[in-house]
């Protein structure tokens, strides 16, 4: 039969994208008001929050990070062993819904119910409807990384919407409400998956459907599957160091931009938080000419292998950090002690270009190299490696606090420096590793 395509991609990848759009419209605009509302005092008239001081918020928030990705390996445990990926996007998508119309109750037992509901539900969904995406394409079929590509444009759409909306009617109207709002963003995404799943037919089932596939459920390692993990587990080091790094945007730098860059234009100052959006609002501009560009750079005959576009990656977010350290040299030998920011938007452009070579490549590399029966373990194990980077970000924030943001700075584009080179010397070795799983038709 022929298949049904949407833009040369099968149909199924627009139900996972708008799916993960809604969910992920869910998880950042209740993110973007968390802090807030645990912070605004509880005797405000207008819209009280919890009255919490920022050092537990922002322990809280660092906490409930953490444990939202962690907890993706349970959720691909759950999903190869006992679900199937698409049962485990469902049942994940019903904990998230619940989870945020928790947050709608002005009690602490409900807060804390939500959050655990939350942790569970993206912990289920996220990591399974990544894996679902790979399951789309057969091996070795070119479209691969660029369907990955189109489904994290879906995530910053949802990622940049929701700010505005949950975080403007959290924090002006009722935040509450705002977390409700969360809800129905998700309850969209759960009708979007449940009406379009007979275009998914083929891709997320419990492999033990089957005699023969569960036969193969049964079967040990070859030694070609051992092998390919063994480069997973080496890329997914590597991530930790980008995830590190780029999420210092939400901390370090977030404070950085707020006390020591110049955010006045055109005689309007910029709000601080606006740079939040920034990343989302590039991945959405550049995601598609950056996947067109990896895509014709491949079939000039040129490499183009995921380690390949991972160590271009760390090299470009080397280059960002320098460009932040020429920020603080600006902001040192200027009279108001701060730099221009232009220095801001190029560092983010340049941290989305490395995260866009490295973050959905990821995602497509695991598809293509891990075990069928493993598949969605080695995507919960991805997420908990991020999980891992964001802390690592956190604490890199709190050692800038100490001695600097030059050092804390220098700190990191050195490190992206050694992991991208170190890569690039490694292509080889680690395509033969995996056993050219990228080439194989
Ligand atoms: N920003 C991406 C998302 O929300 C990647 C997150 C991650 O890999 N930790 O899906």
């Amino acid at each position: 039969m022929q298949e049904q395509t949407i833009l040369g991609h099968p149909k199924g990848l627009f139900i996972l994208f708008f799916t993960e759009l809604w969910e992920r419209f869910s998880y950042y605009g209740m993110r973007a008001i968390l802090v807030l509302y645990l912070t605004k005092e509880t005797s405000d008239t207008f819209n009280p929050g919890m009255g919490w001081t920022s050092a537990e918020a922002l322990s809280l928030y660092g906490t409930y990070g953490m444990m939202v990705y962690f907890m993706g390996i349970f959720g691909g445990v759950a999903a190869d062993k006992w679900l199937g990926q698409k049962k485990a996007v469902i049942f994940g998508g019903i904990l998230i819904i619940f989870g945020q119309f928790a947050l709608a109750f002005e009690s602490l037992t409900m807060f804390y119910s939500g959050l655990a509901l939350l942790v569970c539900g993206v912990g289920l969904l996220k990591p399974n409807i990544s894996t679902m995406v790979g399951g789309l394409y057969k091996q070795g079929d070119g479209r691969r990384d660029a369907g990955f590509t189109l489904f994290y444009i879906g995530i910053n759409i949802g990622a940049l919407a929701a700010p505005f909306l949950v975080g403007t009617i959290g924090e002006q109207i009722n935040w509450h409400l705002g977390f409700s709002l969360a809800g129905f963003g998700m309850i969209l995404g759960q009708l979007v998956f449940v009406f379009g799943k007979k275009h998914l037919k083929d891709v997320g089932n419990l492999l033990k459907h089957s005699e023969t596939e569960s036969h193969l459920a049964s079967q040990p390692l070859t030694k070609v599957e051992k092998d390919r993990i063994i480069v997973l587990l080496i890329s997914f080091l590597i991530v930790i160091v980008f995830w590190a790094a780029y999420e210092q945007a939400g901390g370090l730098m977030n404070l950085y931009a707020r006390d020591s860059v110049d955010r006045i234009v055109f005689g309007y100052e910029i709000p601080t938080s606006w740079f939040q959006s920034l990343h989302a609002l590039y991945v959405v501009i550049i995601g598609a000419p950056m996947a067109w560009l990896w895509l014709r750079w491949g079939r000039m005959g040129k490499e183009s292998s995921a380690i390949f576009k991972m160590a271009v990656g760390m090299i470009v977010m080397s280059i960002s950090f320098l460009m932040l350290m020429g920020a603080v040299y600006d902001a040192s030998i200027n009279m108001l002690g701060k730099a221009p920011i232009y220095w801001l938007f190029f560092s983010y452009l340049l941290h989305v270009v490395a995260e866009l070579s490295i973050s959905p490549v990821a995602l497509s590399f695991i598809t293509k190299l891990a075990p069928v029966k493993y598949a969605s373990i080695m995507m919960g194990t991805y997420f908990a490696v991020t999980g891992l980077g964001n802390k690592a970000a956190g604490m890199l924030g709190v050692y800038a606090q100490k001695s600097g943001e030059m050092t804390a700075f220098a700190i990191i584009a050195i490190a992206c420096l050694i992991v991208g080179l170190l890569l690039f010397t490694l292509v080889k070795k680690l395509k033969v590793l995996a056993h050219n799983a990228e080439e194989v038709v």
